[in-house]
């Protein structure tokens, strides 16, 4: 493995999170097994301090029944049987030494004036531990009076407790070694079992961008985190495709609806050209030109603020408008266009209604529903447009009747370029209800259709009086 992968292999989080887990853990354990020995330690001294004790106890009894001579040959004989592990000693009340025993092995340490500073001061005994080089281990030390004249002194070398600690430490020690690479193990395979949830997502990821766009992660119900992500990744994917497949619709439709007016221009100028023409013919054929070049440019503006619309590119404005107002504009400006149809246009509307939201968006929306009610009405029908409020919701309706559209169609024409088979006589370009579609959304609300064959259409936005706020 080169020094680079080594490298990148210590950043994964396959490596990191077990080393992390193994980490802890071991120092947890540590941490418990120290208390756990600093434990046993008070408990193995507290045990030697009680069998001090229990000696000097024992001696007491002895001099109250037999005196100095005793004691004097019970503490040899109990020197005798115990070896290098005790010394005994009888004191003065000053210190001064009227016995020892085994106290060659303790360097002849000296007596501890404290301790019988403490026993003056009706201590009834004193313990303490002794440093002593020549023995090697610390000594637990016992003074007691026997007598009013004398003093029991009696010293246990700490050497066995200390060999039982030093065995458990080293027990200790050996344990957390196999500890670290158990724990290292166990967070290896967490960690293994975790990650495959996101290897797979990436193996997906690596195949899609080889160009496999329809790969999903397969979701097995493994842990909720990584479903989760699976069914987020797989979700976003769908909707990458579904807007490439969108936008690869939408090029196509663009570009045969370009392709015609284009071949058009294209004709007539080819056919001018051949025949030869009087200056009325070419001035038809500018007027052409000119005619369809306006559509090819209404073609391209009204795409462009529908994708400006669907992206929020194009700023929404926020402010107090009357609605009612802008819908009687709106019929002012349709009006000599539905007298040419002779269709009447009627309107259900309220003195006044104040809502938040774009004015030059919501022109665009209600005159291309106000234009589609009169361009596929019959003649001498109606159009009714009306507004009206209920709570904080706000529902504008055009109603007309006209061709209506088939049940079949009706889900396809909000759709971009799309028109229905009986109306293509009319003047349009199918984009009129993809741009109010874009710009009801935009306003968080939402738009509905209604509609009979031959009976007439109806449409119904809806959205709340705050623009700012959405519906769903
Ligand atoms: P255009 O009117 O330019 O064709 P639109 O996007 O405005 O495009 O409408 C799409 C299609 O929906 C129209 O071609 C027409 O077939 C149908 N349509 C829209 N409004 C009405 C209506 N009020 N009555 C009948 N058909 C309609």
């Amino acid at each position: 493995m080169s020094s680079n992968q080594s490298h990148k292999h210590r950043d994964t989080l396959s490596f990191r999170l077990p080393l992390w887990y193994a980490l802890i853990f071991t120092l947890t354990s540590l941490l418990a097994l120290s208390i756990f020995y600093y434990c046993i330690s008070q408990i193995t001294m507290g045990n030697t301090d009680d069998e001090l004790l229990e000696e000097l106890n024992e001696i007491y009894v002895l001099m109250q029944e037999g005196g100095v001579d005793q004691v004097t040959v019970e503490i040899v004989l109990e020197a005798e049987s115990e070896g290098n592990g005790i010394f005994y000693r009888l004191l003065t009340n000053d210190g001064v030494v009227l016995k020892a025993i085994n106290m060659e092995n303790y360097g002849n340490v000296a007596v501890s004036e404290a301790a019988l500073e403490g026993l003056r001061g009706n201590e009834k005994y004193v313990i303490e531990t002794l440093k002593i080089p020549e023995h090697g281990y610390d000594v637990r030390v016992i003074y007691g009076a026997i007598s009013p004249t004398i003093v029991f002194n009696m010293g246990l070398s700490l050497k066995d407790n200390y060999k039982y600690l030093g065995i458990f430490r080293n027990l200790i020690i050996l344990l957390l070694i196999p500890l670290f690479f158990i724990a290292a193990f166990i967070g290896w395979f967490l960690a293994r079992h975790a990650l495959k949830g996101v290897e797979d997502v990436t193996q997906t990821a690596i195949k899609i961008s080889n160009g496999a766009i329809d790969k999903r992660v397969d979701v097995k119900s493994r842990f909720y985190e990584i479903d989760r992500l699976a069914n987020t990744f797989n979700g976003m994917l769908d909707r990458i495709q579904s807007l490439i497949n969108g936008m690869q619709e939408m090029n196509d439709n663009v570009a045969h609806d370009l392709r015609s007016p284009l071949t058009r221009i294209r004709g007539l100028a080819e056919i001018t050209l051949i025949g030869k023409k009087s200056i009325e013919d070419y001035s038809e054929m500018a007027a052409s030109t000119i005619e369809e070049c306006d559509k090819l440019i209404a073609i391209i503006n009204t795409m462009l603020d529908i994708t400006e619309t669907e992206s929020g590119v194009s700023l929404f404005q926020s402010e107090p408008l009357d609605i009612v107002e802008l819908i009687v504009s709106a019929c002012e400006l349709f009006d000599p266009i539905a007298k040419e149809k002779e269709v009447r246009l009627t309107t259900v509307l309220p003195d006044r209604l104040i809502i938040q939201g774009d004015k030059s968006k919501l022109q665009r929306l209600v005159t291309n529903l106000l234009e589609n009610a009169i361009k596929y009405n019959r003649q001498g029908g109606t159009v009714t447009i009306s507004v009206k409020q209920e709570n904080q919701l706000v529902n504008l309706q055009v109603e007309d009747t006209g061709l209506g559209i088939p049940e079949e169609e009706l889900p396809h024409i909000f759709e971009r370029f799309y028109r229905c088979d009986r109306s293509r006589s009319q003047a349009g370009i199918g984009l009129g209800l993809s741009l109010a579609k874009a710009i009801v959304k935009a306003f968080g609300g939402e738009i509905r259709v209604q509609s009979t064959l031959n009976q007439g259409s109806l449409f119904t936005v809806s959205f709340l009086i705050d623009s700012k706020r959405t519906l769903k």
